[in-house]
């Protein structure tokens, strides 16, 4: 890979990687046509990534719905996992939203971290609740999380931390490669390619899937989410219209598939450590 561009756009602020050291990983796409890096286990200083992140004062949003049965099921694993793994020594505040904030399970937070549950209906059937999920998470970002929050992260429930998962995932937006997506490309997650859908993408577009995790600044994920809602009030599924809207506006930063890996898929040399499982 010559020179590569990334020396330059590891210099900017909102960064948080440090000098990135992408011949680190010889084989896999370490940077995007449009020239956003995408970030590997070993391609970044984990101590200056903190440091930075350290010096801006950050305060890092994380955002999890955990609504009828998936509260019970997951969100103590994801919590517990969240407050080994995520973003340590940080300012961090988690936003639950739920139907039911009594069985909010109490996880021990360290210092500076914090845990609000906001109320949320709960819809039927369950992809409504994905798609109410744009539409709150938009309010939210325009409210306390918005103000409390310099980056916010998204993310499903139903996974947990099973590594470090630091400041080097934070830029103003952020997506993350899907696993099954980058191990069998485009056969095992199509696009949506309805032309009549507001998410369709013509023949030829798309270029790398995302779904249980995405994130990025304030500003840039009222955009987001924006779009989403607006978008599915003409039809339903939002990871179709992430997906469309990542298309359209190119992330700043891209988290390869071991940010949130699935056990299903036989480990490859490339996924050394998994954040997310
Ligand atoms: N979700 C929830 N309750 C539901 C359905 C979804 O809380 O009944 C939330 C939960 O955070 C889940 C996310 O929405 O991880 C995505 O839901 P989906 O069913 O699309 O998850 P997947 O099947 O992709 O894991």
């Amino acid at each position: 890979m010559g020179v590569c561009p990334l020396a330059r756009m590891s210099l900017l602020r909102d960064n948080f990687t440090g000098p990135l050291h992408p011949c680190a990983w010889p084989k896999v796409l370490t940077c995007t046509c449009w020239r956003a890096p995408i970030i590997w286990d070993g391609t970044f200083d984990p101590d200056v990534a903190q440091q930075e992140a350290v010096q801006q004062n950050l305060t890092i949003g994380l955002t999890v719905f955990a609504v009828g049965r998936y509260l019970e099921k997951y969100l103590a694993r994801f919590l517990e996992t969240a407050e080994q793994h995520f973003m340590v020594g940080q300012r961090v505040v988690y936003y639950v939203f739920t139907e039911g904030p009594v069985a909010v399970p109490r996880v021990r937070l360290g210092p500076g971290r914090r845990l609000r549950v906001e109320r949320v209906a709960r819809e039927r059937p369950w992809q409504n609740v994905s798609m109410a999920r744009m539409r709150t998470l938009h309010a939210a970002l325009g409210g306390r999380l918005g103000r409390e929050a310099r980056f916010v992260l998204c993310m499903d429930v139903d996974q947990h931390f099973s590594g470090t998962f630091g400041p080097e995932a934070l830029a103003g937006s952020v997506a993350q490669m899907h696993a099954w997506h980058y191990r069998w490309r485009r056969r095992m997650l199509p696009f949506e390619r309805d032309a009549r859908s507001a998410a369709a993408l013509g023949r030829g577009e798309g270029d790398f899937y995302h779904a249980a995790v995405f994130g990025g600044s304030v500003a840039a994920l009222r955009q987001l989410t924006a779009y989403c809602v607006r978008a599915l009030e003409v039809r339903w599924h939002d990871e179709s219209h992430l997906n469309k809207f990542f298309w359209l506006h190119k992330p700043a930063k891209l988290l390869s598939p071991e940010f949130c890996w699935s056990p299903d898929i036989s480990r490859r040399a490339e996924i050394r450590r998994p954040q997310l499982i």
